[in-house]
């Protein structure tokens, strides 16, 4: 079971940034609205996730740890309108396998919980004083699975994917606060006020933010709302493009190249703009069941939903320039 445990788990938790991910996820759908996040040695010593969500009542623990176990999902049907970020109920289990994890928490109730695993083991659960929500702490990361740790890069490189996918996640939830720190360091903040603009800022910098573009535009399937850089401001990466499917950041070839579209007939294809593009749609349309990272997601219509963002990008930029 323990190796099972351990094969299984590398699907979902393949290095630090994939365990902050998971964790965030988390404090989101458990109704969040300050999350803070710190790390320190590339997230290998140490990675702790703060909420002030639901918490996880002391009964609920050892579900909340086994595989396959979500609150999430009741039944069949829901599978096919995940509203959720997560639903598998892997994640934990999965990091829990390969780490020693500490969590304290407190839900409804006055005492809180704290429990410890190690390898995928309980080693320990007690009462303990706690604020509302859950912290939970991954300590030593693939110490049981040296083998992965062979396959991370660099520190720098690892922390890196870190703090890309913490700028993602709090792009896509600009009501939630967020804050960043490695070994002490305020890394970034977000406000938590649902300005986008401003959430920008917080993460690109103040010029980045004052030369965005709103976009706005829907139809009877997709609302999408987002910024775009003015043609002026360009990055030499497509990094600085994030595409937010019902909050959940997502990779998507397609529409990447619709916003490119919309964005390149003025522009050298060479240059990427930095934007974001939130996009609403009715779960029903989006099969996230198709890869462990739910990064790439199958999506009904995504060819219509293509020429809503590119047409949504060249007005944006055409009406900036009369
Ligand atoms: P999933 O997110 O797919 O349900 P996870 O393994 O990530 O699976 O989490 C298992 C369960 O633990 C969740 O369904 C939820 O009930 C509970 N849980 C995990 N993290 C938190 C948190 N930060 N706050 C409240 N509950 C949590
Ligand atoms: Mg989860």
């Amino acid at each position: 079971e323990t190796l099972t445990n351990q094969i299984a788990a590398g699907e979902v938790i393949e290095r630090p940034a994939s365990v902050v991910k998971e964790l965030i996820e988390n404090s989101i759908d458990a109704g969040a609205s300050r999350i803070r996040i710190d790390f320190t040695e590339a997230g290998l010593k140490q990675i702790v996730v703060q909420d002030n969500g639901s918490g996880i009542e002391a009964d609920q623990i050892d579900l909340a740890f086994m595989r396959h176990a979500t609150s999430k999902i009741n039944n069949e049907r829901d599978l096919f309108r995940v509203a959720t970020l997560g639903f598998r109920g892997e994640a934990l289990a999965s990091i829990a396998a390969v780490s020693q994890v500490e969590i304290l928490t407190r839900a409804s109730g006055v005492k809180g919980t704290r429990a410890e695993f190690s390898g995928g083991q309980k080693k320990l659960q007690e009462d303990a004083a706690a604020q509302k929500g859950t912290q939970i702490i991954v300590n030593n990361l693939f110490f049981n699975t040296p083998a992965r740790l062979k396959y991370l890069r660099s520190p720098r490189t690892e922390m890196t994917k870190i703090i890309d996918i913490v700028n993602r996640v709090a792009l896509g939830y600009s009501k939630i606060a967020f804050t960043l720190t490695n070994n002490g360091k305020v890394l970034f903040r977000t406000a938590g006020n649902g300005n986008l603009q401003q959430t920008v800022a917080n993460i690109y910098g103040r010029p980045v933010a004052e030369k965005m573009l709103p976009i706005k535009m829907e139809n009877a399937d997709f609302k999408i709302n987002g910024l775009i850089s003015r043609p002026e401001l360009t990055r030499s990466t497509r990094n600085f493009i994030s595409i937010l499917l019902n909050g959940r950041y997502i990779r998507n070839y397609q529409l990447n190249a619709a916003i490119m579209d919309g964005y390149a007939n003025k522009m050298d294809s060479r240059h990427y703009p930095v934007a974001v593009i939130a996009i609403k749609v009715d779960p029903f349309l989006v099969d996230v069941n198709v890869h462990p990272t739910k990064q790439e997601v199958r999506l009904s219509k995504e060819k219509e939903l293509g020429r809503l963002i590119s047409q949504a990008i060249s007005e944006a930029i055409m009406e900036k320039q009369d």
